[in-house]
Order: structure tokens, then C-alpha cells, then sequence
């Protein structure tokens, strides 16, 4: 039995593919490679390069495969581009999940681990952020992962798809060998950007508003090493496989950084100074976001293993250093 991933060669997906691969699961990778590379996944894995919007393709591949659960990171996510795209937005992951869910149906796949995201909860009212906290997006990318969600509830009640919706707060990091790591052209991220400037790749960092109200003044975010949301996509999938019921967890740290405090850490990781200079706020940004990330601890065993933002960014520094140019050309 196999494990799909859709967008298995964007970052996350990159880095969940070669997890389960060496967690002992038969993998295969559906993605259109927009913003993915071939050379970030892992080569046991099985790449078929195409669209989940195109319903003959996605037919092909499960007719190809023997489908035991679906891993779905195939979408947007820019929150920028969302704001003046809104559109582009709908169209790519929404529509996108509709076919994923439809497709599904036809193959009779029951299991579906979705990525989705703390930008579906909004503006909190109060940290740290529960998983029955109001949803209340900023943003079309965070209302196209709301409205997912809701699909998954619906075709889980009318055809029985039973779906985890993990809700990552700010991942980053990369596979501490080096081997993969984050490369999005253009890099929106907050840590991939500062290491942009420690390499000398870019100037300086523009600081997205100091008049929050937070210590700082910037705004403050939950990171997670992209290893340990991998790890909580394999045991959202046992979750499912054991027969347990669709459900909704946080993964966080429950400690939040401010963009200030990011910036001091990744000098401290990468022993360079980091010029950088404060800018206009960013659209759509939410002040603070923080999980309360202790129901996926408890229901389904998750245990981060990195709780260390200093940490964390030394392993995407080590990526950054081997791979100056990111991946070569698809
Ligand atoms: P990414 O852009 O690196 O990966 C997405 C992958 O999906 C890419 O390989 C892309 O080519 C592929 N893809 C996109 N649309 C597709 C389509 N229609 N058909 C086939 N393939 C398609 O992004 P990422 O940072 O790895 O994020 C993965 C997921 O996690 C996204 O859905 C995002 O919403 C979610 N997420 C990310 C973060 C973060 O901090 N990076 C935080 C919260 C949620
Ligand atoms: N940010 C910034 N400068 C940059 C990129 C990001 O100040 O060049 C800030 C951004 O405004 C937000 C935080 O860094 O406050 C994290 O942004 P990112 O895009 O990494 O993740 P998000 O929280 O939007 O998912």
C-alpha cells in the first residue's frame, strides 16, 4: 500500500516524502512542480509531474497506485500574493481540493492528512491559539485552507473521507544532513529572507511594521522544525489508518518569537551581522500567533524534537551554505 503526496516536492512536502520513506512507507508524488523541484524528492519515491486540478491525470495515478491515505500539500500559500490574487488563490486550492476529494471518492480512499494552516484562525482574540478558537482569516490564502478544511468536513459526512487537518504555525528548518531544504523563488519567508542576507544574497532585511502591539512592536510567530511537522504527518496517518474520527490539531511550540528576537538568533546561528531596517506593515499580517499545540501531543503521540529557534535556523543555515543556488533547474 502506498502513501500519496500531492506537492511532494515543495518544501514540507519534500522534506514529509523522504520521512516516510525512511519511516518504511512506499511513497508516490503528485506535483506540477510551480513551485516544487524534482530534486528535492527523495528517489525512492515515484514522481508523477502533473496538476491535482486535472481530474484524467489524477485519475491515472490512483488507477496506477494502490492508495492506503492521501498527504496534501499541494497549494498556494503566499500571503502577499493571496492579497492581490485572491482569485489565483480560490482557483488553485480550492478547486484543487475538490478534485483531490472527488477523485478520491471515485477510488474509494478514505484517508486524507491535510496541511493546513494558522492563517485560517485570523486575528486571535487569544493566545495560545486552540484548535476551537473562531476561524476568522486575514487573508484569501488563509480562506482558501478554511474553506478546504469545510470541504473535508462535508465529503467526510457524505461519502465517509476521513481527514486529520494539521494546522502548522511557522515552519522552518531543513533536513539537518543538508541534503534538502527550503527554495521558493521568490523567497516570501522570514528565515529563508534573513539567510538570504547573511549570504550576501540580498542586502538587508525590511522589517514588516514595528507598531504591533507586542513587546517589540513586530509581530510575533510559533516555529516548527519542518522535521517535526514530517514526523506529525506519519502519525496523523496512523491516526487515520488505527479508524480514529477527522479532527483538527495545532502544531506549534507554544512559544512565541518576534521578528526582532528571529533576526538576534539567526546571527547568533550564523555568526553574521544581518543589516536590516524597519518597513510598513505587511498586509493581512496578524499580530501574534502562538499554538496551543497540546492536543496533537496527547491524541496523536507528536513530540517535536527541536525546541530551539537558534537551532532550528542553523540547520536551514547549513542548507543555505551547501546550496547557494537552491536546487538546480526541474
Ligand atoms: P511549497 O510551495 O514549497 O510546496 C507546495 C508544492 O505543491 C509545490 O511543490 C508545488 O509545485 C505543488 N503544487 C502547488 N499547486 C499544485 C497543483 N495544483 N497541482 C500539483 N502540485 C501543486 O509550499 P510549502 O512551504 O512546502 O507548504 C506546503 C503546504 O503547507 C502548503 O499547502 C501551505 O499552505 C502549507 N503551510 C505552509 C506553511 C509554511 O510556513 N511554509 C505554514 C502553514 C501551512
Ligand atoms: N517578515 C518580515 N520581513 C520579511 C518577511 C517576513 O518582517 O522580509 C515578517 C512578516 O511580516 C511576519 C513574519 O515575518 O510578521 C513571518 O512571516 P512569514 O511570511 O515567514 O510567515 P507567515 O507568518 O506570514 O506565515
Amino acid at each position: 500500500m502506498t502513501v500519496l503526496v500531492l506537492g511532494g516536492a515543495g518544501y514540507i512536502g519534500s522534506h514529509t516524502v523522504d520521512t516516510l520513506i525512511n519511516d518504511g512507507y512506499d511513497v508516490a508524488v503528485v506535483d506540477n512542480l510551480i513551485t516544487g523541484h524534482t530534486a528535492a524528492v527523495n528517489q525512492k519515491a515515484r514522481l508523477y509531474i502533473g496538476d491535482v486540478r486535472d481530474k484524467d491525470f489524477m485519475r491515472n495515478v490512483f488507477q496506477q497506485e494502490d492508495i492506503e491515505g492521501v498527504v496534501h500539500f499541494a497549494a498556494f500559500s503566499v500571503v502577499p500574493e493571496s492579497m492581490k490574487l485572491p482569485l489565483k488563490y480560490f482557483d488553485n486550492n480550492i478547486t484543487g481540493m475538490i478534485n483531490v476529494l472527488e477523485v478520491m471518492n471515485e477510488f474509494d480512499v478514505k484517508n486524507i492528512v491535510f496541511s493546513s494552516s494558522a492563517a485560517t484562525y485570523g486575528e486571535p482574540k487569544q493566545v495560545p491559539i486552540k484548535e476551537t478558537d473562531p476561524q476568522v482569516p486575514t487573508n484569501p490564502y488563509g480562506e482558501s485552507k478554511l474553506t478546504m478544511e469545510k470541504m473535508m468536513h462535508w465529503a467526510d459526512v457524505a461519502h465517509g473521507i476521513k481527514f486529520v487537518a494539521l494546522r502548522y504555525f511557522n515552519v522552518a528548518g531543513a533536513k539537518p544532513d543538508g541534503s534538502i531544504g527550503e527554495d521558493h523563488n521568490p523567497e516570501t519567508h522570514l528565515v529563508p529572507i534573513i539567510l538570504q542576507v547573511a549570504s550576501g544574497k540580498r542586502q538587508k532585511l525590511q522589517i514588516f511594521g514595528d507598531d504591533y502591539p507586542t513587546p517589540d512592536g513586530t509581530n510575533v510567530r510559533d516555529y516548527v522544525h519542518v522535521l517535526d511537522l514530517a514526523d506529525a504527518h506519519v502519525l496523523a496517518l496512523k491516526y487515520l489508518a488505527a479508524g480514529n474520527d477527522s479532527d483538527a490539531f495545532n502544531l506549534g511550540s507554544a512559544t512565541g518569537f518576534s521578528n526582532l528576537e528571529i533576526l538576534e538568533a539567526a546571527r547568533k546561528a550564523t555568526g553574521k551581522e544581518i543589516p536590516s531596517e524597519m518597513a510598513p506593515r505587511r498586509p493581512g499580517d496578524p499580530s501574534t500567533l502562538i499554538a496551543a499545540s497540546d492536543k496533537a501531543r496527547k491524541v496523536l503521540g507528536w513530540s517535536p524534537k527541536y525546541d530551539d529557534v537558534e537551532a532550528i535556523i542553523a540547520t536551514a543555515w547549513k542548507w543555505t551554505t551547501t546550496h547557494p543556488e537552491g536546487y538546480p533547474q526541474n
